[in-house]
């Protein structure tokens, strides 16, 4: 069996784990993927860019009111108010780290979205913004000496040190084998949920394993039941499902029904760009009754738009659909978690010697429903600043092996089965319309479930439970609020809005 030592170790190579890995310098940092995150990060896939208050005209108080409306009474102020603080200094430094956003003759070229009020997404190569800081991060991660970056270890759990501290994890590598992860911190930025669902723009890391292991080892969670669809997702039948970035609605692309009526119009004043969720639903439901919805982006394909969409065309092409002249079938699909393991102001979990950033973390600033393009900025913004407190923390004498006595490697088995089934049962009951019946059986489904699970599948047992505590806190919120929709309790509870 093999051991590796580090200082930190860092669980996730997407935006957060790698912006936390470089500011955590001087400390030896090593940094662990399941697989290259260039293939299989959320970071690799994000298109439409990274939302910050640089216009003329904008102010981090806008940008703040966009987030509050949209996380529907429920954000935490505080922490929203420092990420878009940090929003013009994590656009200087992933500038300094040689991403180029795209400008035009005035300056920054902005784009709007979604419960936007304003033009005020950077993007970067167009649509392709994800894999341009991706690349840059994972450039400086390769050049800085106190980084090594490991690509195929899968970490199945984490390890129980003296006084109640955890100090590393076990993972197991491509051949099979189990690994020790020995570390006095580790950083958890292990992304998302998404493929927790059936229907996903989630690629294949977002398995929930981060915030499965912090339940499974008693560290705090929130928010679990707050899961925000994407209301264009091409309908590909792909898996994950490619998605149209709602930059694509923010440049004039509309929706239709079958009859190629606008349909949003009527539903809300911002139409086509109404929240998140607001669309989501309508998408949602209309697909449920077996009616066809269509993305109309010939306007923007014909227009001087049409070069930021590189992806967004590639994409469509690649399904043999040609957006210049034909409407673009699309549907709703999960695409990210509010909920995740809560984090105090410097990213510590309630498990001392566990942190965490990224879609995995919970900082509360997203409340019940994240606001277009937050989500890489929170990324960037609260990834450095765990790194930072990690930094400040350093101590050179201190030993770099954190034994433990008598300690067994985690049982490996693997039961793939199950995960099929969990995202089956969690796709009938969890989607964007909720109903608690629906829930309830759910609830049933994924504990007859667990009694057929194989003995030592530690992993599968872990997204189960994890499944198992997003059904309870689906059932247990008994109104309606951002992304989270009950059909059976469709109003909103003043009594659960944030202080
Ligand atoms: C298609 C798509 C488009 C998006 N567009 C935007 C956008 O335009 N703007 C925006 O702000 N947000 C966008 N988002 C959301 C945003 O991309 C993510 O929230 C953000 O990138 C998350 O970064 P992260 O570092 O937390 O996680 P990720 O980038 O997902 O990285 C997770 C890392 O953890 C690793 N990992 C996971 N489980 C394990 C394990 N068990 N063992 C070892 N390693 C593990 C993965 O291999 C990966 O390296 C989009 C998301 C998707 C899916």
């Amino acid at each position: 069996m093999r051991t590796l030592q580090t200082d930190v170790l860092v669980i996730g190579a997407g935006a957060a784990g790698l912006c936390a890995a470089l500011a955590a310098a001087p400390r030896r940092v090593l940094v662990v993927s399941a697989a290259d995150p260039r293939l299989a990060s959320s970071t690799a896939l994000a298109q439409g860019g990274i939302a910050a208050p640089l216009a003329a005209g904008d102010s981090v108080e806008a940008q703040m009111a966009d987030t509050l409306a949209a996380g529907c009474h429920s954000s935490d102020r505080r922490a929203a108010l420092r990420v878009i603080r940090g929003a013009a200094e994590a656009v200087s430094f992933l500038c300094d780290l040689g991403v180029h956003f795209d400008r035009d003759a005035l300056g920054w070229r902005l784009h709007r979205e979604g419960g936007h009020s304003r033009a005020r997404v950077l993007h970067a190569r167009g649509d392709r913004t994800g894999a341009a800081i991706l690349s840059a991060l994972l450039a400086a991660a390769a050049s800085s000496e106190h980084i090594d970056l490991l690509s195929g270890l899968q970490v199945l759990a984490l390890r129980e040190g003296p006084a109640e501290r955890l100090c590393g994890a076990w993972a197991v590598d491509g051949a099979g084998e189990a690994v020790r992860l020995e570390a006095h911190e580790t950083v958890l930025a292990t992304g998302g949920v998404g493929r927790l669902f059936p229907s996903t723009t989630n690629g294949r890391a977002a398995e929930g394993d981060g915030l499965a292991m912090a339940l499974g080892h008693g560290a705090r969670v929130a928010g679990l039941e707050f899961v925000q669809f994407h209301p264009t997702a091409l309908a590909a039948g792909a898996d994950p499902l490619p998605l149209l970035t709602e930059a694509l609605r923010g440049a004039g692309a509309v929706l239709r029904d079958g009859h190629g009526e606008r349909f949003m119009v009527a539903m809300h004043p911002l139409a086509e760009l109404a929240p998140r969720d607001v669309v989501a639903r309508e998408v949602w439901s209309r697909r449920a009754r077996g009616e066809s919805v269509w993305l109309d982006a010939t306007g923007v394909f014909a227009s001087e738009h049409a070069e930021e969409f590189p992806a967004a065309l590639a994409l469509c092409r690649a399904h043999g659909i040609d957006p210049l002249r034909e409407a673009i079938p699309v549907s709703a699909a999960a695409h990210y978690h509010m909920g995740g393991v809560v984090v105090d102001t410097l990213g510590r979990s309630t498990r001392s010697g566990l942190w965490a950033c990224g879609e995995v973390a919970f900082t509360g600033m997203h409340g019940a429903n994240r606001l277009a393009s937050n989500s890489l900025l929170e990324a960037v913004v609260c990834g450095r600043t765990v790194g930072h407190a990690l930094a400040r923390e350093h101590n050179p004498q201190r030993h770099i092996r954190v034994q433990i006595e008598q300690e067994v490697p985690p049982p490996l088995h693997t039961d793939a089965q199950i995960s099929g089934q969990v995202r089956s049962i969690v796709g009938r009951c969890l989607g964007p319309v909720r109903r608690g019946s629906e829930l309830e059986q759910g609830g049933r489904d994924l504990a007859a479930l667990r009694a057929q699970l194989a003995p030592g599948a530690l992993l599968e047992r872990r997204r189960l439970e994890l499944a198992q505590a997003m059904v309870r806190a689906a059932l247990e919120r008994r109104e309606s609020r951002g992304a989270h929709w009950r059909e059976d309790y469709p109003q909103r509870d003043p009594a659960h809005d944030a202080a």
